[in-house]
Parts: structure tokens; C-alpha cells; sequence
């Protein structure tokens, strides 16, 4: 076995209910696509290691890690409002936490890696195109500084997925604070596992919030710091036009991190109700509707944890409701800051709503670029800014509204630039340019996944040389739908 770090595996370390041990499924032929090298440095990995035919087979799931326990966790979860009784790592194994001086506790998977007791009538496989997604727009996400799981390694399995045609294998190498999701606690309390339930809820504030324990009410608490780290990220997904495009309850993260790369987007022309995933028929998870389901995630939640919240049923609701009860105005006042950010407002004023929506509005009624828009408005005066609206009858008064509203701020031009252009991204991962570069790596050219996370990995730069990764879709590039990751 070979070593690459010191595995400290907690979760393994649960009773059996709570997993299946097993190792991933060796594959024929890996190939390294990409190492994240920067991370990998931070989780005090050897990059030469990882890089070797050693590292190789250790992230193909062919060879053991010393120290890592390899195991499907299980949960369940609500999709699309359904209620499933089991889910569970279908394609996925934790191979276990390594403990990083630079980042603390994290999760290392392999997604992709076979098929385990929780893939019904899945292959326990993922095809080389999403995992090059949720390589690219995860670590964007993360250089947009908003809370994600990593990807720290793609490889190529040598081996045919069998889809609607044939594709190449591949596997992503994911790092997560945790995998502990809303449904992992709802798996617990559908089978009335008391004993299983507060066994997870105290491994999730150990590892997560480990403030709750010196509370009167730690499980009160623990319901509390996840309203709270869900109401900051759905606020950060709706400043950068991001369309998860899953939010079923096994997709969202105690640990208020985004997961679950499927067909999620970032938006291009401004619409509030945008939804891009060919299977949400419904809108259910359209761009405008994510807040009210990161809610609904959450009742769902303190439904899971009710027991634990009080001694008699009506006190454990009351607790539960007071708490679910905070998320509209801590989602509102996290959406609001974002949004003051995003216009260079450092004061608050009663009209700052109004002044937001308003944008939004002349946005939605010219199908303006909402990356494009918020970058012009934050160059001095704005020069680019005519180039977004084909129809200037809304967004002329706005402007004139805004620059007013500027007037009472404190902050002189340059320091308004600086704070808008670091908090409006120049560069976003688009779904056409990741598209592109998926279709470059089934030919095995995977420069163009290269050069976007080059790109990405700095977005509030200017770049000039990249501007054609700034521009928003030609008619003919723009992508409207985008597919499961299965
Ligand atoms: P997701 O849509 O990725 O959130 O997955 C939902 C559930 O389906 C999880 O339990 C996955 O492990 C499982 N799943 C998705 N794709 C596959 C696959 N190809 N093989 C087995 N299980 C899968
Ligand atoms: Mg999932």
C-alpha cells in the first residue's frame, strides 16, 4: 500500500448501519486528465506522488491509499419533492479524511468508482463529460470564494460508459469539509433510529460546529448554523447567477458547502425564472425559486433532527419553527449585502431593495448578460454598459437612480471600482465554453480545460488576452438545457 498522507477516518468509524464498506472497482486503463496541484498542496499531498503511475492508480480507485476505508455512505432524500427511503453513494466511495494544518478535515471521494449496494440500476459510473464540468465550475466556485467541494484530481478509466451512446469512464477526485447531507439525517429518522440519529447529529457538530457543544441547546444550535450557512450560500448562488439545478434534500450539504455538480449554469441573459436541467419540467429549481426550496430543504431538515430539539413533541416544533422562522430575513439580509456589494454600496438605506430589483427588472426586460451587466456597471463610467441593452428605456433612469444613490456614499470613484470589480466577476464558467471544452477532451485535447481553469481560477482579473472566455454565447454557441450527470 502505498502512503500518501495520514488518513484519520471518523465516519468509518460509525456503526455499520451508517455505510457499506468496500473498495472502489479497479479499471483497465487510467490516465491522469488533470491534478489540482495547488490543493493537493494544501492537503499536504506530494504532487509527484500523485502524479506517478502510484498516485494514478490511487485516484482511479485500482490501489489502496494506506490508511484509507473505503466505504458508501448511506442517506436518503427528497428528489424533486419525492421522498426516496434509500439512496446512498451509487457511485462513490469515501476513501477517507485526511487532516490538513492548512485546511483542517476533509473528505477524500472517488466519484465515479464503481458500483456499490446503493446503485440499484445504476453502473456505479460517470462519463468523462460530467466530471469535467464538476471539475471546472467546482473549483470556479471556489476561486469565486463562494463555499464548495473541491475536485483535486480527473482521470480517465479506459473503460466505455454505456448512455445514450458510448462514452469514455472518467473519475473525479472530490474533497468536501463533509458528505453529511440533509438526507443522510432524514435516513436516520425515516427509519426511527434514535440512537442513530443523535449519534449523527453529535458527529456532525464534532466535526462541523463544534461551538453547539458549549450550548444550552447544541442540537438547537446545530439546526442553526446549517440555516445559517444555507442562507449565506443560496444568497452567494443569486449573486453570480448560478443555477444549482438539484436542490433535492441528498444534494445539500450540512456543511452549507455547494455540491452536486449536475446540470447546473450559470446564467448568461438575465431571466429570474431560468432553469436549464431538461428533467425539471416544472421549474421546481429555476434560478428565482432557490431560496424558497432552500427553505423547504430545511424544514425538511428539522423535521429529520425533531426528536432532538425537545422532550415533548410540542416543544421540540416550537423550537424547530422558531428556527426555520429566521431563514427569510437571514437569507434576505445575506442577498441584500451581497447585492450592496455588487453596486458598490457600503451603507445601508431603506431603498437599497428597490434600487437592486429595479436592475434586475431592466435586466429581465432586455435579456441583458447578468455577469456582463454588474462588471460594466462597476468600470468607470460604466463605458461598456450600452453594449448590454439593446433598449435603454429602463436601465437610463436606473442609472441615473444609482448614480445618485452614490452620491451619499463615502467611497471616492477608485475605491468603488475596486469594490465592485471584486465582487463582480469578469469571468464565469459558461455552459458553452464548458461545453466546448468537453467535446476538445472526447477528442483527448483536454487544453481547452486547461486554459478555462487558468481563466477561472482568477475572475475579478481583467485578462485581457482571454476577453473571447468573457464574452457572453453567440446565438448559435448558447446552450438553453443541460443534462444529469449520470
Ligand atoms: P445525483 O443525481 O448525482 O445526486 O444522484 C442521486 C442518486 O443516484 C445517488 O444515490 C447516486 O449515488 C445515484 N446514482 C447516480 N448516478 C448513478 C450511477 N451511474 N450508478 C449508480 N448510482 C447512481
Ligand atoms: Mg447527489
Amino acid at each position: 500500500m502505498i502512503n500518501i498522507a495520514k488518513f484519520d477516518n471518523t465516519y468509518a468509524r460509525l456503526p455499520e448501519r451508517f455505510h457499506v464498506k468496500l473498495p472502489p472497482t479497479a479499471v483497465s486503463d487510467p490516465r491522469l486528465i488533470k491534478l489540482n496541484e495547488a490543493l493537493a498542496v494544501k492537503l499536504g499531498f506530494d504532487v509527484a506522488q500523485l502524479k506517478s503511475d502510484d498516485g494514478i492508480a490511487i485516484l482511479a480507485g485500482n490501489e489502496l491509499p494506506e490508511g484509507s476505508e473505503p466505504l458508501a455512505m448511506a442517506y436518503a432524500g427528497q428528489q424533486f419533492g419525492n421522498w426516496v427511503p434509500q439512496l446512498g453513494d451509487g457511485r462513490a466511495v469515501l476513501l477517507g479524511e485526511v487532516v490538513s494544518p492548512k485546511l483542517g478535515r476533509r473528505d477524500i471521494q472517488l466519484k465515479g468508482s464503481g458500483p456499490t449496494p446503493f446503485s440499484r440500476m445504476g453502473d456505479g459510473r460517470a462519463w468523462l463529460g460530467p466530471v469535467m464540468r464538476e471539475y471546472i465550475v467546482s473549483e470556479a466556485m471556489a476561486a469565486l470564494d463562494i463555499p464548495t467541494t473541491r475536485a483535486l484530481a480527473a482521470v480517465t478509466t479506459g473503460e466505455d460508459i454505456v448512455r445514450e451512446e458510448i462514452l469514455p469512464g472518467a473519475i473525479l477526485t472530490r474533497v468536501a469539509k463533509s458528505h453529511l447531507r440533509v438526507g443522510t439525517f432524514q435516513y436516520f429518522a425515516a427509519r426511527r433510529d434514535a440512537d442513530g440519529l443523535k449519534l449523527l447529529a453529535d458527529y456532525a457538530i464534532d466535526r462541523l460546529y463544534p461551538d453547539c457543544k458549549n450550548s444550552d441547546h447544541p442540537y438547537k444550535n446545530l439546526l442553526q448554523s446549517v440555516v445559517n450557512a444555507q442562507a449565506y450560500l443560496v444568497a452567494r448562488w443569486m449573486g453570480v447567477g448560478f443555477i444549482h439545478g438539484v436542490m433535492n434534500t441528498d444534494n445539500v450539504s450540512i456543511a452549507g458547502e455547494t455540491i452536486d455538480y449536475g446540470p447546473c449554469a450559470f446564467m448568461d441573459d438575465f431571466h429570474p425564472d431560468r432553469v436549464f436541467s431538461s428533467i425539471d419540467q416544472t421549474g421546481r429549481y429555476a434560478f428565482s425559486n432557490q431560496p424558497k426550496i432552500a427553505h423547504w430543504n430545511l424544514v425538511q431538515f428539522a423535521q429529520a433532527i425533531l426528536s432532538l430539539l425537545g422532550d415533548t413533541q410540542e416543544e421540540a416544533v416550537a423550537v424547530a419553527q422558531s428556527v426555520i422562522d429566521s431563514f427569510p430575513s437571514l437569507y434576505h439580509e445575506a442577498w441584500l449585502n451581497v447585492f450592496r456589494s455588487k453596486l458598490g454600496l457600503v451603507n445601508m438605506e431603506g431603498e437599497d431593495e428597490v434600487l437592486v430589483n429595479g436592475l434586475l427588472k431592466a435586466m429581465t426586460n432586455d435579456g441583458a448578460d447578468f455577469t456582463l451587466t454588474f462588471r460594466a456597471l462597476s468600470s468607470e463610467n460604466q463605458r461598456n454598459i450600452g453594449q448590454q441593452f439593446q433598449n435603454r428605456t429602463d436601465i437610463d433612469p436606473w442609472l441615473v437612480e444609482w448614480k445618485e444613490r452614490l452620491q451619499r456614499e463615502e467611497l471616492d470613484a477608485d475605491e468603488r471600482v475596486k469594490l465592485m470589480n471584486a465582487h463582480n466577476p469578469a469571468f464565469i464558467p459558461r455552459t458553452h465554453l464548458i461545453e466546448q471544452s468537453i467535446k476538445d477532451g472526447l477528442l483527448g485535447d483536454f487544453a481547452t480545460m486547461e486554459r478555462l481553469l487558468q481563466v477561472f481560477s482568477k475572475p475579478f482579473d481583467d485578462q485581457p488576452k482571454n476577453t473571447d472566455l468573457m464574452s457572453a454565447p453567440s446565438a448559435g454557441e448558447q446552450v438553453r438545457y443541460t443534462f444529469c450527470g449520470t
